[in-house]
């Protein structure tokens, strides 16, 4: 679990798409023990979070982020409430593990709508009140798949090079205004809906648990999946002032496994 970080974020206004649950739980929390007021939305809230999220101050609101008027609204509403808005971080995200020959129009609709059409359409109803605050930070939670595409998942894989691709232009785009755009790649999270889902299909979930663990160096070496709070403290340091001159990168929390093909067990 994340510790308190000494008023990092301190006064400012932080938004978090799919807080309830996995990396960006954690994120929420991160920020909030930074000192940023946090609201969250998701498209499911879990009653589980309501005593911690009540004590940190976070506000969780239910949206689809599919569906681009309520994202419009939860910032609006976001900023009617705290006054401004000083970070995104567009987290919303689903798996999709399937081949070519068998994805559906409907599949493809539901990954790229939510894992790359909310975070564009995020950053547009954010950009105009980080500049007004006078610059802020965006943060998107990309993927492993983001820097070397997967054979065994290519819409996933499309979504999150593509959101790559859109954290890249919205820097060069937007860096007149001091608004910084970067991105998060992280491998095998652990605790997590999506991973949760993974194993749950799995003939053998120890033995696929393992595979995850391997194929990430570091992951291997340590014996365990990369966890949450982990990403979440990569955030915090993309959100926070110690990245000023930081933007347009993918930070890759993945045990090194984009780096290549690890040593043999
Ligand atoms: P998770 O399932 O715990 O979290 C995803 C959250 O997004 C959930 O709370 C879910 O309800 C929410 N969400 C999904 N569709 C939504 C919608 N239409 N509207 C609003 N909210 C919606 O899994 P996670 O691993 O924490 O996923 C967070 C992000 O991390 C995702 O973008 C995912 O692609 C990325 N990621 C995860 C892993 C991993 O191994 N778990 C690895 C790399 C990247």
């Amino acid at each position: 679990m994340n510790q308190p970080t000494s008023g990092l974020l301190t006064g400012k206004v932080a938004a978090v798409t799919g807080g309830e649950s996995g990396i960006g739980r954690a994120t929420a929390r991160c920020l909030a023990n930074a000192g940023a007021r946090v609201f969250v939305c998701d498209r499911i809230l879990d009653l589980a979070n309501r005593p911690e999220f009540g004590r940190l101050g976070i506000l969780s609101q239910e949206c689809d982020v599919r569906s681009i008027s309520h994202l419009e609204s939860w910032i609006s509403s976001i900023v009617a409430a705290a006054g401004r808005l000083d970070i995104l971080v567009n987290n919303a995200g689903i798996g999709m593990t399937r081949p070519i020959e068998a994805v559906t129009e409907q599949d493809w609709d539901d990954c790229l709508d939510i894992n790359l059409k909310s975070a564009f359409f995020g950053c547009k109803f954010a950009i105009p009140h980080l500049r007004k605050a006078g610059g802020g930070s965006i943060i998107n939670t990309a993927s492993n798949a983001g820097i070397l595409p997967r054979a065994h998942d290519p819409v996933y894989s499309i979504s999150k090079l593509s959101l790559v691709g859109l954290t890249k232009s919205l820097a060069l785009c937007h860096s007149v205004d001091r608004i910084r755009v970067n991105a998060v790649c992280p491998g095998p999270v652990g605790d997590t809906g999506m991973m949760n889902a993974d194993l749950a299909k799995a003939t053998d979930v120890a033995a696929t648990r393992q595979q995850f663990i391997d194929a990430s160096p570091l992951a291997r070496a340590h014996r365990r999946m990369i966890t949450p709070e982990e990403v979440a403290e990569a955030i915090l340091y993309l959100a926070s002032d110690a990245a000023a001159m930081v933007t347009g990168t993918c930070i890759a929390i993945d045990g090194g496994k984009s780096l290549g093909v690890p040593p043999k067990a």
